[in-house]
């Protein structure tokens, strides 16, 4: 049952809750909210507060979720709709936590119809209409990883493709973006992207990247929110399309006022 939030409720939530100090002061040092001001971290709590209302995190394997977990993940989905609003997640609840990496079994047909069964070892997997599936252990990977990666993003980043005629890379865009300028901007990004995977290029940017469109797009939402000088650099025509979708700009508010990350506790 997807459970809508109304504002009376919303006001009520807010009203009588709040996030432990503690919790919250150890979250504003992630790597996704460098810049922001107190405005926009005042709207992401508050966000926060409601998308943990509004969804349901279970631990899988006997996995305890913390209150502190709960706010980890929450705040992290959060960031991608702190412009859009809790509305664009409206349709799914449940989020499973494993410890680490899960395995994945499942039957597709291929071109000739023949059924096959797959089996994969994977850190996250976001279902249409369904659960988000996270590798708690992925928390400490994202910032360890040699390149910019955080599979929480990269998850709710196709959530938020599949709003669209399912997970082809491209979301429901706003009245003031052009469909066909998306569709052209990150075609030549993809096929460039993928000649430089295919040349064994060194790629500032996940390789996994260049699995499919909607991967590319999950993963170039990665590096727009942890790393968004990165992929101005890179990709810039991708970045300013992503700007106008989330409806933010990360490299903006990092340049005007962003801790330099080494500076992070
Ligand atoms: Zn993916």
């Amino acid at each position: 049952m997807a459970w809508h939030l109304n504002q009376w409720w919303r006001n009520r939530i807010l009203e009588r809750e709040e996030i432990p100090q503690h919790i919250w002061q150890k979250m504003i040092h992630l790597r996704c909210l460098n810049g922001m001001d107190a405005d926009e971290l005042r709207r992401l709590q508050a966000l926060v507060l409601l998308f943990l209302h509004a969804k349901v995190i279970n631990g899988a394997h006997d996995l305890e979720i913390t209150d502190e977990m709960r706010v980890t993940v929450a705040l992290q989905a959060c960031v991608l709709i702190l412009n859009l609003g809790l509305d664009y997640y409206d349709d799914w609840i449940e989020i499973i936590v494993y410890p680490g990496e899960f395995i994945l079994e499942y039957d597709y047909a291929d071109e000739a119809g023949v059924v096959h069964h797959a089996r994969n070892i994977v850190s996250g997997e976001a279902w249409l209409s369904g659960p988000v599936i996270l590798s708690w252990q992925e928390m400490a990977n994202t910032h360890a990883a040699p390149v910019v990666h955080n599979v929480f993003i990269h998850e709710f980043a196709h959530k938020l493709d599949m709003l669209h005629e399912g997970a082809n890379g491209c979301p429901p865009l706003h009245a003031n973006m052009s469909a066909q300028t998306w569709c052209d901007v990150f075609s030549h990004a993809y096929a460039a992207f993928c000649s430089q995977v295919e040349e064994g290029a060194d790629t500032a940017i996940d390789i996994y990247a260049a699995e499919s469109p909607a991967e590319f797009f999950a993963v170039l939402s990665e590096v727009f929110f942890e790393s968004p000088a990165v992929l101005k650099q890179h990709f810039v025509a991708v970045y300013e399309q992503l700007a106008l979708f989330y409806r933010q700009d990360p490299a903006k508010r990092v340049a005007a006022g962003g801790w330099p990350r080494k500076m992070r506790s």
